[in-house]
């Protein structure tokens, strides 16, 4: 594992560190406060303790200024990001059917999901980008990290030569990938960088810590749990692909301390599947599998499973 936790560092080490970010991860009045807000409604017992105290660079300033925060205007509430996958001079994957761009749609989904999470009065929720724009993948994370973010979710639709090939996806971060086409895909996903001109080949830090590695086993473990309970709520609303939970090394979700999940929502390249994501209605129903999970996941990390 120390291996993984130098290859995590020299994601970092590709830019220039602007604020080394320290977090405590013992609970703090803030989060206490924040528990007795939510035990009021529903939830009981204490949260789960961090064990682990991590110091890393955050993410890379871009001079762009944070996003808006939707919700309630507690900040004591859990805050999720949403990041619509690509945009700008990436249009992501391209429907044969229906010329449909992957960064339209995503977007769109983003947006659906935000309104949906909004009405609960539960959480609060921004999203990477609300508009065309183009962000480098650690801009994305990066933003879930300088807004301590609890859950980050990127939104992606696939595309395969397979026209028949359909259903959605739960990915979840490993440096070895489930299997071949796994790999492709985090490949193809992770190229919207090079698409920039940004160069993420290996620079290699002296700096590796073992907290890095066991917050990045913690914040794994969060992310594989996140992407049960929303396969679980996904499951009545669309189609999933049998083997619908993955691993793959994506860039977007190596932040070390937010839980994070890339769903691929379905394929952009089947006819079905490019109809159902780019409704309303197909929207919606993708919207609330994700709010449902949601609000299961903080309830369950308030009650400490
Ligand atoms: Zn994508």
């Amino acid at each position: 594992m120390m291996f993984a936790a130098i290859a995590l560092f020299s994601a970092f080490a590709v830019q220039p560190v602007m604020v080394a970010d320290k977090q405590l991860f013992e609970p703090t009045a803030n989060m206490r406060t924040r528990n007795e807000i939510l035990q009021s409604s529903h939830f009981r017992s204490e949260p789960p303790k961090r064990r682990y105290e991590v110091t890393a660079p955050i993410g890379k300033g871009s001079g762009k200024g944070l996003p808006k925060i939707h919700g309630p205007a507690d900040s004591r509430l859990p805050l999720v990001v949403l990041d619509a996958g690509h945009g700008g001079h990436d249009p992501g994957a391209i429907s044969p059917h229906s010329g449909k761009r992957e960064k339209d749609v995503t977007l769109d989904i983003a947006l659906a999901i935000r309104d949906q999470l909004v009405a609960t009065g539960r959480v609060r929720v921004a999203l990477t980008r609300d508009g065309d724009g183009f962000l480098v993948l650690q801009d994305r994370y990066g933003i879930a990290r300088r807004l301590k973010a609890d859950l980050f979710i990127s939104i992606h639709a696939d595309a395969a030569e397979n026209e028949d090939a359909r259903g959605g996806t739960v990915y979840t971060l490993s440096e070895v990938a489930s299997d071949r086409e796994a790999q492709r895909l985090a490949a193809r996903e992770n190229k919207a960088d090079i698409i920039n001109g940004v160069n993420l080949g290996g620079q290699d830090t002296e700096v590796s810590s073992i907290l890095i590695d066991l917050t990045q086993r913690e914040t794994m473990n969060v992310s594989a749990s996140f992407a049960k309970l929303l396969l679980r709520e996904a499951k009545p609303n669309m189609v999933l692909r049998g083997n619908s939970h993955k691993f793959a090394s994506f860039i977007v979700l190596k932040a070390p301390d937010t839980p994070s999940i890339l769903f691929e929502t379905g394929y952009i390249s089947n006819r079905e599947d490019a109809e159902f994501l780019a409704s309303r209605e197909g929207q919606a129903k993708i919207a609330r599998s994700v709010s449902s999970a949601v609000q299961s996941h903080f309830a369950r990390r308030l009650a400490g499973n």
